[in-house]
C-alpha cells in the first residue's frame, strides 16, 4: 500500500523548501530521536550541511534509527573517517567543465549545471565536495553554454543537472528550454531531479507549462532508493508529469543499510512500476570521501542482481552500473564476474 503523506496544500514549493529541517536539533525534534545525538549530528554534518524537506520527513518512522529513508539523510560520524580509495572528486568532474557550468563527458550529451542547490542533502552524494558556487550560471554563463551547444552538432541531448536543476525558478528553466528548442541538432531534454520525491508540489502548473511545450522530447530521471519513498504525493506528481508527455525513469544508488537486499530492491521495482516509472540504473556507490560506510561491494551487488533476475520480469530489473573517472559512459557491470 502507498502511504499518504500530509504535506500542506497551501504552501508553495518554495515555502516548503524554506521549512526544511536544516539543523540537528530540528531533525531530532521532528523525528523524536534521542536528544543526546545532537552533538554528534552537528559534528558529522560540519563538512556537508544537513537538509531534509518536511514531506520526506513525514515518510520516516519517528524514533527509528534504522529507517532506510532516515539513513540517507542522517549525518553519521563515519562521514569523518577515511576509507581507502575514496576521494573528494571521484569522477574527476572538477577538471572537465567547459565552459563553466557545462560538463561534456559523453560525446552526444552535455550536462548543464543549472544550480548547485538541492532540496535535500543525501549523505552519500558524489558531489558533496563539488565547488558549486563556481559552477553557478549567470546570464552570461548561460549564453556561453548555449553557444557551445550550438557549435557542437554531435550533441543531441541536454541534461539539466545540478545540484538539482528544479531548484531553479521556472522563469529561468523556461528560458533555457525555449533557447534549447531552437538548436536544431538537439532531440531530447533530460532532467535529473529528486524534487518530485522530496517536494512533490514542485511539479506544478508553471513547470508543466514549459516542459510540456518543448519541441524536445522530455525525459525525467528520478532518484528513488527505497519503496517507502513512494507516497501518494509522489504518485500524483508522476501522474502530472506523464500527462505532460514526460518519460519517467528512475536511478537508484545501492546503499548499505538502505536498500542492499533483493527484497527491498524487488519491492522498489514493483512500486515504481505501479506509478509508471521505469527502473533504469542501479548505481554502485561513487567513492566519494564521507560516504565509505554506504559501500556495497561489487561481488555483493552482482549476487543481488542475480536474485533480481530470478524474481522480477526483465523489464523491472535495472542495469547495474558504475561511473569511472575519464570513461565517457557508465560502465555496465558484467554479472558473470
Ligand atoms: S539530490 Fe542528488 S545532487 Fe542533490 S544531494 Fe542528493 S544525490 Fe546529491
Amino acid at each position: 500500500m502507498i502511504p499518504r503523506s500530509h504535506s500542506s496544500l497551501q504552501a508553495t514549493w518554495q515555502q516548503q523548501l524554506k521549512q526544511s529541517a536544516i539543523s540537528a536539533s530540528e531533525l531530532v525534534e521532528r523525528l523524536q530521536l534521542p536528544v543526546e545525538m545532537i552533538g554528534q549530528l552537528e559534528k558529522a554534518s560540519s563538512g556537508f550541511p544537513l537538509r531534509v524537506p518536511d514531506n520526506f520527513l513525514q515518510r520516516i518512522q519517528p524514533g527509528n534509527l534504522s529507517d532506510p529513508l532516515l539513513k540517507q539523510v542522517l549525518p553519521d560520524l563515519a562521514e569523518l573517517e577515511h576509507f581507502p580509495g575514496f576521494s573528494n572528486d571521484p569522477l574527476d568532474e572538477q577538471h572537465q567543465s567547459t565552459p563553466s557550468g557545462l560538463l561534456h563527458k559523453y560525446p552526444s550529451r552535455v550536462l548543464l549545471v543549472v544550480t548547485g542547490a538541492c532540496p535535500v542533502h543525501c549523505r552519500y552524494c558524489f558531489r558533496r565536495h563539488f565547488p558549486y558556487q563556481q559552477q553557478q550560471m549567470g546570464k552570461q554563463g548561460i549564453e556561453k553554454c548555449l553557444k557551445y551547444i550550438e557549435q557542437h552538432p554531435e550533441i543531441n541531448e541536454v541534461i539539466l543537472s545540478g545540484g538539482d536543476p528544479l531548484s531553479a525558478p521556472d522563469r529561468l528553466l523556461s528560458d533555457i528550454s525555449s533557447r534549447l528548442d531552437q538548436i536544431p541538432h538537439l532531440k531530447r531534454l533530460r532532467i535529473h531531479s529528486r524534487f518530485p520525491v522530496m517536494i512533490p508540489d514542485r511539479i506544478n502548473d508553471s513547470l508543466l507549462q514549459w516542459i510540456g511545450h518543448s519541441r524536445l522530447k522530455p525525459v525525467m530521471v528520478l532518484h528513488i532508493n527505497h519503496a517507502n519513498e513512494i507516497n501518494q504525493d509522489l504518485t500524483d506528481a508522476c501522474e502530472r508529469l506523464k500527462r505532460a508527455g514526460v518519460l519517467l525513469l528512475n536511478q537508484t544508488v545501492l546503499l548499505k543499510g538502505v536498500n542492499d537486499s533483493s527484497e527491498q530492491l524487488c519491492q522498489l521495482s514493483e512500486t515504481l512500476f505501479n506509478v509508471s516509472v521505469q527502473p533504469y540504473y542501479l548505481h554502485l556507490l561513487d567513492k566519494v570521501a564521507g560516504a565509505g560506510h554506504f559501500e556495497v561491494s561489487q561481488t555483493n551487488a552482482i549476487n543481488l542482481m542475480h536474485q533480481l533476475l530470478e524474481k522480477l520480469p526483465g523489464f523491472l530489473v535495472p542495469k547495474l552500473v558504475r561511473e569511472v573517472a575519464g570513461v565517457t559512459s557508465k560502465l555496465p557491470i558484467d554479472l558473470n564476474l
